[in-house]
């Protein structure tokens, strides 16, 4: 018989601890870019662009005219839990950024080469750092952080996302499937975040695949990016509720607009999630009203108390749930209901059995 011996128990190497970590939080380009706009969004920005290369598993790069980041700050900014947006677990309770837990920089510095270019107001140049596993590199042969030219706000470069991860490297799909992954974020921002003007392009080509202005409306980006055929069938949809405490304004399609595949774009207190109740029931008055197999397009963003919803869960995990889940759902789905039946006396009647 084997004796049974126990393994010795170690501490993990903190770049290891580090890397699983960082694994967890960036699971595809997109999650990254996620971030990053994120980020660019916090600074305050009103142009944020963007450059792919080969679906972001080469590069990913965004530029924005935000605050930019102090030189003194970024030999820090890429560790983990450094943050200038959260002081206090309290303040998880009112906070009015996307960021507040520190982990994306350093995230990204860890499975990807990271250059930031930044410049703040009032600093005569622009300052460019390079990390690797969260830190500023050394050896590099210049000076790291090293004055530069460049404008206000902050260019950040991650290249060769998951070069230390072969398995993740492998398991990413196709790079036309990672490239829509972005396309899709990006998209949905711009949507939500109308008085930014974002862009997106291909590196190396000259044409941009997507552009918005700033200071435009929700409805002038959902026509630019989702097609004039749907911003012709939308109809604004609002609606407040004190007692839950909620405020819901959005644009949904009517009865004469259906497609194959249904667009759902839900933000709750700005952040893009997924509610699959509410999926579900806004799908189910549609039924009744849209031809068999054709779906509508959504557009929602909903404002809750802040003490209401938890954002303290993983920042991959998409999924919300909220206090009174179940009121507002039906209140959200009761204002659509009116939409409909608002709308359906032009047209044919498509009767469901
Ligand atoms: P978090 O967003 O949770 O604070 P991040 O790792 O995403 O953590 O960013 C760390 C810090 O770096 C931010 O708190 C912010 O101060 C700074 N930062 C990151 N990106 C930008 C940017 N585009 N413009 C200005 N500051 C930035
Ligand atoms: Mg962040």
């Amino acid at each position: 018989k084997m004796a049974k011996i126990p393994g010795k128990i170690k501490k993990l190497e903190e770049v290891v601890i580090n890397r699983i970590a960082a694994g967890e939080v960036i699971q595809r380009p997109a999650n990254a870019l996620k971030e990053l706009l994120e980020n660019s969004l916090d600074a305050g920005s009103s142009n944020i662009q963007v450059v792919v290369k080969s679906g972001g598993m080469k590069l990913l790069q965004i530029q924005d005219d935000g605050t930019g980041i102090r030189k003194d700050d970024l030999p820090i900014v890429c560790e983990r839990f450094t943050t200038s947006k959260l002081e206090k677990f309290e303040d998880l309770q009112r906070i009015g950024t996307y960021g507040f837990r520190g982990e994306a920089l350093a995230s990204i510095s860890h499975v990807a080469h990271l250059t930031i270019i930044t410049k703040t107001e009032d600093s005569q140049c622009a300052f460019r750092a390079e990390y690797s596993d969260g830190k500023l590199k050394l050896n590099t042969g210049f000076q790291n952080p090293k004055p530069c030219a460049g404008k206000q706000g902050t260019l950040i470069m991650a290249e060769d996302l998951f070069y230390n991860m072969e398995t993740r490297r492998r398991a990413l799909k196709s790079v036309a499937e990672e490239h829509n992954k972005i396309v899709e974020v990006v998209t949905k921002y711009a949507v939500h975040n109308a008085r930014v003007g974002f862009s997106l392009k291909k590196f190396g080509e000259t044409m941009t695949e997507m552009r918005t202005q700033s200071q435009s409306s929700v409805l002038d980006n959902i026509k630019l990016l989702y097609g004039a055929a749907i911003a012709r069938e939308l109809v604004e949809i609002r609606c407040e509720d004190k007692t839950t405490g909620f405020t819901l304004n959005g644009y949904v399609s009517n009865a004469n607009y259906s497609t194959k595949k249904l667009t759902f774009l839900l933000f709750i207190n700005h952040r893009l999630v997924d509610s699959s109740g509410l999926r579900k029931s806004i799908e189910s008055v549609y039924y009744n009203y849209l031809p068999k197999g054709s779906h509508p397009f959504v557009y929602l963003s909903i404002d809750i108390d802040p003490r209401n919803v938890d954002v303290n869960v993983h920042p991959t995990k998409h999924e919300v749930t909220f206090l009174h889940e179940d009121m507002i759902i039906t209140s959200i789905t009761n204002s659509v209901e009116n939409v409909l039946l608002g709308s359906n006396h032009s047209r044919t009647f498509f009767v469901q059995d």
